[in-house]
């Protein structure tokens, strides 16, 4: 490996559970880099999980190879065992033994599941410092069914961080948590693993957890990787309609170009900015945020408010044009409509991207 700075990488991998169904993962290939946080992040079923077994040793590749610290560790017809592979997990389910303390969770995976051998003193050690490092102690002869599940998850955590791995993986962790306990996990996770320094994998279904959490988001889509970028960068620029939909849950609205402008049923928008026509498409779909959408009172507008929902810090609307195609609006809270109401549209033109 020529980049010192890259900890894993993938290169072409690909993963066929059977003959008769379409691949799990499609010539997938990305890379680790030292210290990052990366976010898996795809609807169910898109092969996340696949990916994660593949890096772990659980699953053996079709074709491809991975490369972890300058080491081959996976390719079609070698694999190094997961005991060997210096790989930390995290579990949606936790996984913790229910019969051991969090001491001896914690201990067990620095005697049975590392490749590096510890003394007993060391052992002790690392168990005291990843328990502290994880804001629990104290109560390290606890059961785990002692714990609530954020506390379990901690612990989970700080046993896959105990033997210093190179990497970790951690798939849907916070899944299996209240709303409150995950927002609040976020954060504690994302400054755990950067003041360990360790470079991690985070798989999620939730976009918006990827969105806090990742320094990089790489988006699957049925086994295959449709774009990876800083949560910005995919957030504000998908390069596909599948991951504008999927991260931005935005509106799209075909348009056609005539006459020197992008004709669509909310209105009429100069290819200026984020619209700008070099290659003179005459058809295509503009994608609009639901924040980026002022509604104003208009009885005579045949765009109607048929729904609305209060968010607690925002209103949430759908309004239906008149083809039936629906538009979500996300509005500040000063901004209550009625149902049934006739509205227009603004939007701001350089919030506007044709994908
Ligand atoms: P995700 O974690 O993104 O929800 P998975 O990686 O679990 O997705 O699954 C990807 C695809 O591979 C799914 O279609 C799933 O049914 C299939 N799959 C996963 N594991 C197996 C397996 N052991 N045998 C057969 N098919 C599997
Ligand atoms: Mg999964």
């Amino acid at each position: 490996m020529s980049d010192p700075t890259i900890v894993l990488k993938i290169n072409q991998i690909s993963k066929q559970f059977d003959r008769n169904s379409p691949p799990a993962l499609n010539q997938v290939s990305l890379e680790l880099q030292e210290g990052e946080i990366l976010g898996l992040l795809g609807p169910s079923g898109c092969g996340k999980t696949t990916l994660l077994r593949l890096i772990a040793g659980f699953e053996t590749l079709n074709s491809g190879s991975i490369e972890l610290s300058g080491e081959s560790i996976a390719t079609s017809d070698k694999s190094v065992a997961p005991e060997h592979r210096n790989i930390g997990m995290v579990f949606q389910d936790y996984a913790l033994f229910p019969h051991l303390t969090i001491a001896q969770n914690i201990a067990f995976g620095l005697q049975k599941t590392s490749r590096k051998r510890f003394a007993p003193a060391q052992i002790q050690a690392l168990t005291q410092e990843s328990i502290h490092r994880v804001g629990l102690s104290g109560l390290e002869s606890r059961y785990p069914h002692e714990l609530s599940g954020g506390q379990q998850q901690r612990v989970a955590l700080a046993r896959a961080l105990a033997p210093q791995p190179a990497i970790i993986l951690l798939d849907e962790p916070l899944s299996n948590l209240d709303i409150q306990v995950r927002l609040r996990l976020r954060q504690e996770i994302r400054s755990i693993l950067k003041t360990a320094g360790t470079s991690a994998i985070f798989v999620t279904h939730d976009q918006e957890e990827a969105l806090s959490m990742c320094d990089r988001i790489a988006v699957m889509n049925q086994g295959n990787l449709e774009q990876v970028g800083t949560p910005e960068s995919i957030y504000q620029t998908p390069t596909s309609r599948f991951v504008a939909d999927f991260v931005t849950q935005a509106n799209f609205i075909e348009a056609t170009f005539r006459s020197g402008v992008w004709h669509t049923e909310i209105g009429e928008f100069e290819p200026i900015g984020t619209l700008e026509n070099p290659d003179k498409k005459s058809q295509a779909t503009l994608m609009i945020r639901q924040e980026d959408v002022q509604i104003k009172v208009d009885d005579r507008s045949n765009i109607i408010i048929r729904d609305r929902q209060f968010l607690g810090r925002e209103y949430y609307y759908e309004l239906v044009l008149k083809s039936g195609q629906k538009i979500l609006v996300t509005c500040p809270i000063g901004e209550k409509y009625a149902i049934g109401i006739g509205v227009t549209i603004e939007i701001d033109t350089n919030r506007i991207i044709t994908i």
